[in-house]
């Protein structure tokens, strides 16, 4: 579910029509609905809430501050994976007793500075990594909790660019060498061995695999247990899948309700890190239509938002719904490829769509933007990078600005030698 609606058609975001916003910020903007992301983080906060799960909000989905702290404000902690993620993360003051660290890299540097935050765990993806926390805390002298993410060779059915689960893939660790490297646990005393991770991959819209993946590392967390491990944490990933096309995902109560029973009786605190879920459909892109392009065998509507503002669709082939911010009473359809002004033929937001006849100046929304849109966006072609809105009931505000082309430049110099 989330809060865009059409009203005496005019598209609305809240209580606020999405055109009263563009006409104060211009396009392209990213637009956010406040009580879409609040309500996601609280629908698997209720859907859980027999166990009282920690939510961790993947914050590499949108990690704006004023998104990150409506999700620490909704109780959420944050899923980091960088020290660029924790700084922000330290700007929402997000409890650091609620921030996880992913990522197959982290750096010593980064290491570090999570550990002086006072950060709940580390999720750890390779032997030499673990080496790394543990030489980076006996130098803080602080004990660090750590989780091996495991790879529990699951495939969970969704797009190959985002399923991690898969044994081929460069995240986590095999059971066999997560075993071996727990064994050896004795070696890195500044670890505490006492959470397992797994996270099998994105856009998942069906219970089944998780389910298995649960089961794969339930089980191993039994041999561990056998081998003398205290496994307090269990992190199981995000990945819930939303609706961008006809995908018909399951609900939080559906998902808590083929996974809850497997960790009846059981003491586990459990995490997840939902990042699509909380802001994929909480956000929309709404662009302007600069010309309308018709030639032989196809009629093209140029916008002035491109891959660089949204890379989903050239990236992953993703599916993005386009609807027009003012519906025309018995407008015919027509079928448009929308595309944007960047020298790629890959430029294409949406193809072969029914839409609304469209002219130039119209507006049109790209809708279930606010998961890895505005986060994945670049200059390239030199643009600047759009500005953020969030949306509050009647309120709305900027909450980053639109770039400028002298932003464009900053910290660009020509040496003398040039
Ligand atoms: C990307 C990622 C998530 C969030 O994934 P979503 O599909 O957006 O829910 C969670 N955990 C890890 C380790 C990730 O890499």
């Amino acid at each position: 579910m989330h809060d865009f609606h059409y009203l005496n058609h005019e598209l609305y975001c809240e209580d606020v029509k999405v055109s009263d916003i563009v006409k104060k910020t211009g396009t392209p903007a990213y637009i956010y609905s406040y009580k879409t992301i609040v309500e996601h983080i609280q629908k698997i906060q209720k859907a859980f809430a027999s166990v009282k799960p920690l939510v961790c909000f993947a914050m590499k989905a949108n990690s704006n501050l004023a998104v990150i702290k409506a999700a620490v404000k909704a109780g959420a902690g944050l899923d980091i994976v960088s020290v660029g993620e924790l700084f922000r993360a330290k700007q929402a003051d997000c409890d650091p007793q609620k921030i996880v660290f992913a990522g197959v890299g982290k750096t010593a540097e980064e290491i570090a500075e999570a550990i002086h935050y006072g950060i709940l765990l580390f999720n750890v993806e390779s032997g030499p990594e673990l080496e790394s926390i543990n030489a980076v805390a006996a130098k803080l002298k602080k004990k660090v909790n750590v989780s091996l993410r495991v790879n529990p060779g699951v495939d969970p059915h969704t797009h190959h660019h985002i399923a991690t689960g898969k044994a081929e893939s460069k995240f986590g660790i095999d059971l066999e060498t997560a075993k071996e490297l727990f064994r050896n646990r004795k070696k890195l005393s500044f670890l505490n061995f006492c959470a397992i991770h797994v996270h099998i991959g994105s856009q998942i819209t069906i219970g089944e695999p998780f389910v298995e993946a649960f089961q794969k590392v339930l089980a191993f967390v039994s041999e561990l247990e056998k081998m003398g491990a205290r496994i307090k944490y269990l992190n199981l990933g995000g990945g819930l899948g939303v609706i961008y096309d006809n995908e018909n995902p399951q609900t939080a109560d559906q998902f808590a309700k083929k996974i809850l029973p497997l960790f009846k009786g059981k003491k586990f605190q459990l995490i997840f890190e939902p990042g699509r879920f909380i802001v994929g459909n909480a956000g929309i892109l709404v662009t302007e239509v600069i010309y309308i392009k018709k030639t032989n065998v196809k009629n093209f509507a140029i916008i002035d938002a491109a891959m660089n503002d949204l890379i989903r669709p050239s990236l992953y082939g993703a599916f993005h719904g386009v609807w027009p911010l003012s519906e025309k009473d018995k407008a015919r359809k027509l079928v448009y490829d929308v595309v944007g002004p960047i020298c790629e033929s890959g430029d294409v937001l949406a193809k072969d769509r029914h839409i609304q006849e469209l002219g130039a100046g119209d507006q049109v929304a790209l809708m279930t933007a606010g998961a890895y849109g505005f986060v994945m966006s670049s200059n390239y072609n030199s643009r600047p990078r759009i500005c953020e809105v969030m949306v509050k009931g009647k309120k709305f505000a900027v909450i980053r600005k639109r770039e400028t082309l002298q932003s464009l430049i900053a910290g660009e110099s020509i040496p003398s030698f040039v």
